[in-house]
């Protein structure tokens, strides 16, 4: 196989206002991050620095956009990756991606002229697996082990420092080693919204949206209990294409109550009243 370019690099545009219903993970994911913002203290004192986070949760729910939002915070490039990218069949072709990984967050910082980077990756159990549970896939272990490598080597004079955020939905499928202190010693759930969180996403991902009078967006937040934010983006958005579908120049309720139905049968989503 062929390597494949570098990982995305990019500018992260999100903040923390532009998530909803997630304070507590917000507000602990933030205390992490002002913990490494307080380089100098943290050399004074001798603490071991923050090298990992790990964002548990079910598919939707905005880890994302936290390790996103992460990145703006602490003035860090952003450089995201998913597991699924360092599966290859080809030994020794993972755990050169993942060295790559890191060394083009070190290099994009550099470009930058930032001190920190955050590395985000996506679906950690599928390369963070428990080592040894699959023989034909000694692969996946190289890969592994070359992730703990780097993290091991990161240093708190570090010219760039490095954060790395992961994210899976299946925290108990993970390597113990990962979970060991050094390395994801820090975790934040997110879980599904509640109904305010719901009524908080709702408001964000229709904020550009023109609305009709009679929208009662907390209703929709009591009729959507189970629904994650990508849910709600989706029904936001399938919204605003029935309302052009029928020639509408505003978005009517009734569109976004067809719409929570649209996305459910997507998903087939759980629709139990008011939580
Ligand atoms: P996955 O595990 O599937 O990658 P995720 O938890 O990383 O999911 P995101 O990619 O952050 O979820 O969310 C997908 C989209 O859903 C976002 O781009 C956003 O539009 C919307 N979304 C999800 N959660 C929220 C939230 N809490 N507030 C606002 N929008 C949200």
């Amino acid at each position: 196989a062929t390597f494949n370019a570098a990982p995305a690099a990019c500018r992260p545009e999100v903040c923390f206002a532009d998530i909803g219903g997630q304070k507590t993970a917000v507000n602990e994911l933030k205390e992490a991050l002002d913990f490494i913002k307080n380089h100098e203290q943290i050399i004074k004192l001798g603490i071991r620095p923050l090298k990992g986070i790990l964002l548990t949760g079910p598919p939707g729910t905005g880890k994302t956009l936290l390790a996103k939002a992460a990145a703006g915070y602490t003035d860090s490039v952003f450089v995201a990756c998913s597991g699924s990218e360092f599966i290859e069949m080809y030994a020794g072709v993972g755990a050169q991606r993942v060295r790559q990984l890191f060394k083009t967050a070190r290099d994009n910082a550099l470009k930058q002229k930032k001190e920190s980077a955050i590395i985000f990756i996506d679906e950690i159990d599928i390369l963070g697996g428990k080592r040894g549970q699959n023989t034909s896939h000694h692969e996946y272990d190289q890969t592994l082990n070359q992730l703990l490598v780097e993290m091991d080597g990161m240093k708190v004079n570090d010219k760039v420092r490095i954060l790395v955020v992961a994210a899976t939905n299946r925290v108990d499928m993970l390597d113990p080693a990962l979970l060991r202190p050094g390395r994801f010693d820090r975790q934040v759930k997110v879980d599904l919204p509640d109904k305010a969180g719901r009524l908080e996403i709702l408001k964000l991902h229709s904020r550009n949206k023109p609305l009709a009078d009679d929208i009662d967006l907390e209703k929709i937040a009591q009729e959507t209990f189970s629904f994650s934010g990508a849910h709600l983006e989706s029904l936001a958005n399938e919204g605003a294409i029935l309302a052009m579908r029928e020639g509408c120049v505003k978005i009517e309720q009734r569109h976004f109550l067809e719409a929570i139905d649209k996305v459910m049968m997507g998903e087939k989503l759980d629709r139990r009243p008011a939580r």
